[in-house]
């Protein structure tokens, strides 16, 4: 494989703010793993709609196709307009464009962040194209829909194959993790089939299905408010959590508060061609432009692009890079230096230039071992 082209998709609010330090992190983790990289800057967002009247124009979609992943930054889409021509939410439509299926959302606890639990690490697999989000559910048109001045009518799509392979995801997922970790293997399936009992019966039949298919894989399902309340009292008991499209959404911001900050909390959007790297958090307008906005979301996020690389290319480069940004990720971390969402006074434009020394740092005391 040549150079990987990566598309770059700064976002609005903090985004231009923290996808450029994920970037320039990843750029010399992958120059040190020798692992080459094209980086390809396209127009997404407001910035977008000012130059080319397009939250996302066409030339974006079209050059993403010639990418193996991308990072797209947090949009600031609930100020757009989805019934004016050009104000669409790429967020949305690019996962189901690219038929990015999965939304892999990890939270675990870091060495030196203050956080209400220790030892948490556990991921949220969340289903990505369907269910209750009119922007993807259905073809064409808009699946919420004003009946009249006082009555809005909402659809509801689950389909057996979604079901079935964000469930073999998971498994597939716990399996990798238990042999990393050395410890075993457990997938909790989060639903509402008690009241939800065709949808989310459908959901927690399909788990059932591909749990068979995995006998060395503990199982276990439970009702999303249950998992809401076990989430908050004991969040160690969990492993990977497969969810529908809303309960994960919503789960992994409260995952991501029991562990820290949304500002370290990353995700990918899988398919089978394509993955998309985005933080969990959203544009955080309240602090844009004050330089105090946390990369490590963004960070993390791009290590995780990198290990799907190196796991769809049988690539040691890529692999060696998403360790690389790990390891001088939780060094930096524990060495205290954290932005005020962790309790601390450092900036964006600081915790950077710690992380590119502690990169340097970790990959010396690496080829000292
Ligand atoms: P969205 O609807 O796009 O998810 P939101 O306003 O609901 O947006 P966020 O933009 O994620 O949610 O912001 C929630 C809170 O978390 C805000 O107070 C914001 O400042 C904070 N926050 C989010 N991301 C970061 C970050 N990277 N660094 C520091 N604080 C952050």
């Amino acid at each position: 494989m040549g150079a990987y082209r990566i598309g770059v998709l700064l976002g609005d609010g903090i985004g231009p703010e923290v996808v450029p330090v994920a970037q320039a992190v990843a750029s010399e983790a992958a120059r040190v793993c020798h692992l080459a990289v094209e980086w390809v800057q396209l127009p997404v967002g407001l910035a977008a709609y000012e130059e080319f009247g397009d939250t996302l124009p066409q030339q974006t979609v079209d050059t993403l196709r010639t990418c193996q992943g991308w990072i797209l930054g947090p949009v600031e889409h609930h100020r757009y307009d989805p019934r004016q021509p050009g104000m669409r939410n790429p967020s949305g439509f690019l996962r189901k464009h690219f038929d990015l299926y999965a939304n892999v959302r990890p939270a675990r606890t870091w060495p030196g962040v203050p956080s209400r639990y220790e030892h948490v690490d556990l991921v949220v697999v969340r289903e990505n194209t369907e269910d209750v989000y009119p922007d993807r559910n259905v073809l064409e048109g808009d699946a919420e829909l004003r009946v009249t001045e006082d009555v809005v009518v909402s659809l509801r799509v689950v389909t057996r194959r979604a079901c079935l392979r964000i469930a073999r995801y998971a498994f597939t997922l716990a399996t990798q993790r238990a042999a990393q970790r050395g410890r075993p293997a457990r997938v909790t399936a989060v639903h509402k089939a008690n009241v939800l009992r065709r949808g989310d019966g459908l959901f927690l039949e399909c788990c059932r299905e591909v749990a068979a298919q995995f006998p060395e894989v503990t199982f276990e399902d439970v009702h999303v408010d249950a998992a809401s309340y076990f989430l908050v009292r004991d969040p160690v008991r969990y492993d990977v959590l497969v969810t529908p499209n809303l309960f994960g959404d919503i789960l992994s911001d409260q995952a991501a508060g029991l562990v820290g900050s949304l500002g370290l909390a990353p995700s990918l959007n899988v398919g089978d061609r394509y993955a998309m790297a985005q933080a969990v958090h959203g544009s955080a307008p309240d602090i844009a432009g004050l330089g105090i906005a946390n990369p490590a979301a963004e960070v993390l996020s791009v290590a995780m692009l990198f290990q799907w690389l190196g796991q769809q290319h049988g690539d040691t480069h890529a692999t060696c890079a998403a360790r690389l940004l790990e390891d001088a990720l939780q060094a930096t971390l524990a060495a205290g230096v954290l932005t005020p969402d962790l309790g601390g006074s450092c900036s964006t434009a600081q915790f950077a230039h710690t992380m590119q020394q502690a990169i340097q740092a970790t990959l010396k005391a690496w080829e000292e071992r």
